[in-house]
């Protein structure tokens, strides 16, 4: 089952997420074992202690909304943080990585759902972003892309529409001062609607329950 779904996105130039969330060690070898590499927590404790005891090659996401006092145990190892909603916490993912001597690649997390329950940031919040990121000393991180959920909701139409908008900011933001080629990623999709997302043109999506049913 999961060979053909890591198929098909391949096919699609899809990159699977495997959220590994609440699974235990023995689960994620089993992904592991055929072939699985990147996996998606959103817990800091949970993510630090499944660095620990599993394979090193393995590549961790941090998708859950992440709190600036939690950035420095992930700093030194994690390869992509989903989840950037301030430039609060930008500025402190920069910091720990500079410490670390290393660049961490982030994506944006844009609110596009109805639910005003969900995190991310608003367009109106972009610019002062990029301002930051023009003006300051930022070196240290890499604006990889966007990220966003949309609404829980069997409508969908109304699922669509908001992947669009998510897409349709991502191309209108692409080759934009100050980002550049490392802008490439539109993380959305999960396990109810990652066909939707992709029709909608997502190229990560992160996937748990479908995965480890
Ligand atoms: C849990 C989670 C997922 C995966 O959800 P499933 O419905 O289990 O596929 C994806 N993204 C985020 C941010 C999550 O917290």
């Amino acid at each position: 089952m999961i060979e053909e779904l890591i198929k098909k996105l391949n096919k699609q130039e899809v990159q699977l997420v495997a959220v590994s969330k609440t699974r235990s060690n023995e689960q994620i070898m089993e992904l592991y074992d055929q072939g699985q590499r990147h996996f998606g927590e959103n817990r800091v404790p949970e993510l630090v202690n499944k660095y620990d005891t599993l394979p090193k090659d393995i590549k961790w996401h941090l998708i859950g909304h992440l709190q600036t006092n939690k950035v420095k145990p992930i700093a030194g190892f994690v390869d992509l943080i989903h989840s950037v909603d301030s430039l609060k916490l930008l500025k402190e993912i920069n910091k720990q990585a500079k410490k670390n001597e290393r660049a961490i690649n982030v994506l944006l997390q844009m609110h596009i759902a109805e639910e005003e329950a969900k995190y991310g940031l608003q367009e109106s919040d972009l610019e002062a972003i990029f301002d930051a990121i023009k003006s300051q000393d930022l070196q240290n991180i890499k604006v990889c892309g966007l990220m966003g959920m949309a609404t829980y909701s069997d409508n969908n139409q109304k699922i669509a529409q908001e992947f669009s908008i998510l897409k349709g900011l991502f191309d209108r933001l692409k080759g934009t001062d100050p980002l550049d080629k490392d802008f490439k990623i539109v993380s959305m999709g999960m396990s109810g609607d990652y066909e939707i997302a992709i029709q909608e043109g997502s190229n990560m999506v992160r996937i748990g329950s479908l995965l480890f049913a």
